[in-house]
C-alpha cells in the first residue's frame, strides 16, 4: 500500500465559522489536520495516509519562510523510501505561488499535490473534503510521478507554472488559462491527458538544499496614469528585483520607463510581465530588452515571474542567464 504524508499549512479548507451558511469572514488555519482528515472517508486500499501541521495561517500572508520551511520539509519527506507521495493543504489565495516555488526547488519525482477549498469545512456542502480525498488519489497515482508539483481542486488537475486562481469566490476558481488542465480525477480516479514541457523538480536549475534565503523582488503594477513613485520607491527600499507587470505584452507607461533603467542601472533585476493574464512576454519583441538590460517573463504571471525571479538571483543578475531561466522553466 502505498504511503502518503499530508503537510498541512492552515487556509480556508481548515476554516471554521460558527454557522454553517458562513462563507465569508471565517477564521482561515482554525483546524488541525487530524479533524480534516477525520472528514475523510475510509480510504480503503488506496493508501495509508499521516498527517503533520507545519504551521496554520491564511495564506495571503504567506511570507517566504514559509516556503522554505515548507520546501525543505517536503524535500526531507520524498528522499524518505518509505513516502510515495506528498499532499499539502494550503490557503487557496498564494496556493499557485507557493506551488510554482516547490515545483522550483524540490528535486524528486514524486508526487507532490497541493490542495485547498473555497468554502471553510463547517460550511454547508464544504468542498475541502472531496477535495483532500481527490489529491491523495493523485498523490498515490503512478500517473503523478514526474509531472512536477500538482494542484489538484474541484477535480482537475494542472501544473504548478500554469495554475492560477481566477475567481474571488467560486469554487471552480483554479485553472491553467490558455494551456489546458493536466488531467483530471473522475470516478475511476485520476487520469493524465498531458505533461508539463518546462524544467521542474528533477530537472531544475535549483535545489532548496542551496537556498537559505530568498532576495527582496516586489512587482510593480502598471496602468493608466502611471507615476514614477512605486519603482522610485523600491529603489530607494534596496531591492535586488522588480517585476513590473505591464500592460498588453508587458509594455511600459513612458511616465516609469526611466525610473526602471535607473534601477537597472543601479543594479536591480528588471522583468517584463504582463497584466492581461494570458500571452507570453517575448524578449525584445515590444521592447529592446537587449537595450534596456530587461527580461521577458514569458507566459509566467507576475507573481510567478516574481518567485523565479527570486530564485534566479541567488544565481546572480546577469540578464543573459535570467532570461535563460525564464525561456526555460
Ligand atoms: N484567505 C484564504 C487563504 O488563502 C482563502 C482560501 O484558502 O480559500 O488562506
Amino acid at each position: 500500500m502505498k504511503q502518503i504524508v499530508i503537510l498541512a499549512t492552515g487556509g480556508t479548507i481548515a476554516g471554521a465559522a460558527p454557522d454553517p451558511r458562513q462563507t465569508a469572514g471565517y477564521r482561515a488555519g482554525a483546524l488541525p489536520i487530524q479533524s480534516l482528515m477525520a472528514a475523510l472517508p475510509d480510504l480503503g486500499g488506496l493508501a495509508t495516509v499521516a498527517g503533520e501541521q507545519l504551521y496554520a495561517i491564511d495564506s495571503k500572508d504567506i511570507a517566504e519562510e514559509h516556503w522554505l520551511i515548507l520546501a525543505r520539509r517536503v524535500g526531507e519527506l520524498a528522499a524518505d523510501r518509505q513516502v510515495d507521495g506528498i499532499v499539502v493543504t494550503h490557503g487557496t489565495d498564494t496556493l499557485e505561488e507557493t506551488a510554482y516555488f516547490l515545483n522550483l526547488v524540490v528535486r524528486t519525482d514524486k508526487p507532490v499535490v497541493l490542495v485547498g477549498a473555497m468554502r471553510p469545512a463547517t460550511a454547508l456542502s464544504a468542498d475541502g473534503p472531496m477535495n483532500l480525498y481527490a489529491a491523495l488519489r493523485t498523490a498515490a497515482a503512478d500517473g503523478a510521478r514526474g509531472q512536477g508539483v500538482l494542484v489538484v481542486m474541484n477535480d482537475q488537475i494542472s501544473a504548478a507554472r500554469e495554475v492560477t486562481k481566477r475567481h474571488a469566490g467560486n469554487v471552480a476558481t483554479f485553472g491553467p488559462g490558455e494551456f489546458g488542465f493536466l488531467g483530471e480525477v473522475g470516478p475511476a480516479g485520476p487520469v493524465f491527458y498531458r505533461s508539463p514541457t518546462r524544467r521542474h523538480t528533477t530537472a531544475s536549475a535549483f535545489d532548496i538544499a542551496a537556498i537559505d534565503r530568498l532576495p527582496a523582488v516586489e512587482i510593480v503594477y502598471g496602468h493608466a496614469g502611471m507615476s514614477p513613485l512605486f519603482v522610485d520607491a523600491a529603489i530607494a527600499g534596496g531591492v535586488a528585483g522588480l517585476v513590473y507587470a505591464g500592460t498588453g505584452d508587458g509594455t511600459i507607461h513612458q511616465a516609469v520607463l526611466a525610473s526602471l533603467v535607473a534601477a537597472r542601472a543601479a543594479g536591480i533585476a528588471v522583468v517584463r510581465a504582463s497584466r492581461t493574464g494570458g500571452g507570453r512576454v517575448v524578449a525584445g519583441a515590444a521592447l529592446d530588452d537587449a537595450g534596456l538590460d530587461f527580461v521577458a517573463a514569458d507566459t509566467l504571471n507576475p507573481q510567478k515571474a516574481r518567485v523565479l525571479l527570486q530564485l534566479g538571483l541567488t544565481q546572480g543578475s546577469a540578464r543573459a542567464r535570467l532570461q535563460h531561466l525564464f525561456d526555460t522553466h
